[in-house]
């Protein structure tokens, strides 16, 4: 009996969520039109979403436009979010290669807004090609420079990114100019104490060197805190087979330094993680890279800090 009633309950609060979240039929998390909004901003990504909520507060309405656990590498833009961009007044995404449906869509786009992208927030770094890792890329064109393009994963670049948007806010809209500020402002204070919690853990673990038997979509993050790594895979690539080349390397790796966890990422098949937890006894962990998040992340409230903050915890397991 109790339980039935938490049941309905849950499914309850579930149905009020998606209420509230405004889920289209297509999933995209459409922004609650607040009576007093002043911006309608527009985002790609998870972390650009969540970036631009805590910062715009009351005055702006975001929506993200690719739903719950689609990959926006492959996302295929519907004819609503091309109205939702010509209606809004800043698209604000993450640019770069793995957003070229945007660019496409951007070329037929009409109306008055502006574009801010994250990739053009901070200092990019090129694509790496790690020994070990198994490639998978297409041929890249002759002389063509691949940045990776997923730069929120170093705190550091998501206070640069805050305030790149923080000072757009305040020139799109002056008489939120002081609500923006102080937003930006607590927000690094909070993004200030995630990376120095990093810092404390980087130096005082036994390792300096994580394993990702995964994809690899946080070079930012080990260069910030000057881990070294060894993956799997580049970090935009397509899931795919692990080769026996690839695994025999990591589990050398692993046993090497007595590594007690490897990571796998979100919506990944953990395939490669449990071979090589099978052949060494280690762990697998969860870094979160913020990519990609499930509905059930949106509606349980997950954010930029409170992923990373556990991530943060599962870091300080695999150094040891
Ligand atoms: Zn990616």
């Amino acid at each position: 009996m109790v339980c039935m009633k938490r049941l309905a309950l849950a499914l309850l609060a579930a149905a009020l969520l998606l209420t509230l979240a405004g889920c289209g039929a297509n999933g995209t998390i459409a922004a609650n039109e607040k009576s007093d909004t002043v911006v309608n901003i527009v985002t790609t990504l998870f972390p650009a979403y969540d970036f631009a909520r805590v910062i715009g507060g009351e005055r702006c309405a975001v929506t993200l436009l690719v739903p719950p656990g689609a990959e926006s590498h492959s996302y295929e833009p519907t004819p609503q979010d091309v109205l939702r961009i010509e209606n809004c007044d800043l698209l604000f995404a993450n640019g770069g290669e793995s957003e070229e449906w945007l660019e496409t869509l951007l070329s037929g786009a009409e109306g008055d807004f502006s574009a801010l992208y994250m990739l053009d927030c901070v200092q990019a770094l090129e694509e790496e090609e790690k020994e070990g890792m198994q490639d998978l890329h297409e041929e890249a064109e002759e002389g063509e420079i691949e940045y990776d393009e997923h730069v929120w994963t170093s705190p550091r670049n998501a206070m640069e990114i805050c305030r790149t948007l923080c000072r757009t806010l305040c020139s799109l809209d002056p008489d939120g100019a002081a609500l923006y500020r102080t937003n930006c402002e607590n927000y690094c204070a909070q993004l200030e104490e995630l990376d120095a919690a990093f810092r404390r853990i980087v130096a005082s673990g036994r390792l300096d060197c994580v394993i990702f038997a995964d994809r690899f979509p946080v070079r930012y993050f080990v260069e910030e805190y000057g881990l070294d790594y060894y993956a799997a895979f580049p970090g935009c690539a397509d899931d795919t087979e692990p080769s026996a080349r690839t695994v025999a390397f990591l589990i050398d790796r692993v046993r090497e330094q007595a590594v007690p966890a490897v990571f796998y990422i979100e919506y990944s098949n953990q395939k490669m993680a449990d071979v090589i937890c099978e052949d060494t006894g280690c762990k697998k962990l969860l870094f979160h890279s913020c990519h990609t998040l499930s509905a059930e992340d949106l509606e349980n409230g997950a954010s930029y800090l409170s992923l990373m903050w556990a991530n943060c915890e599962r870091i300080r397991e695999a150094l040891g």
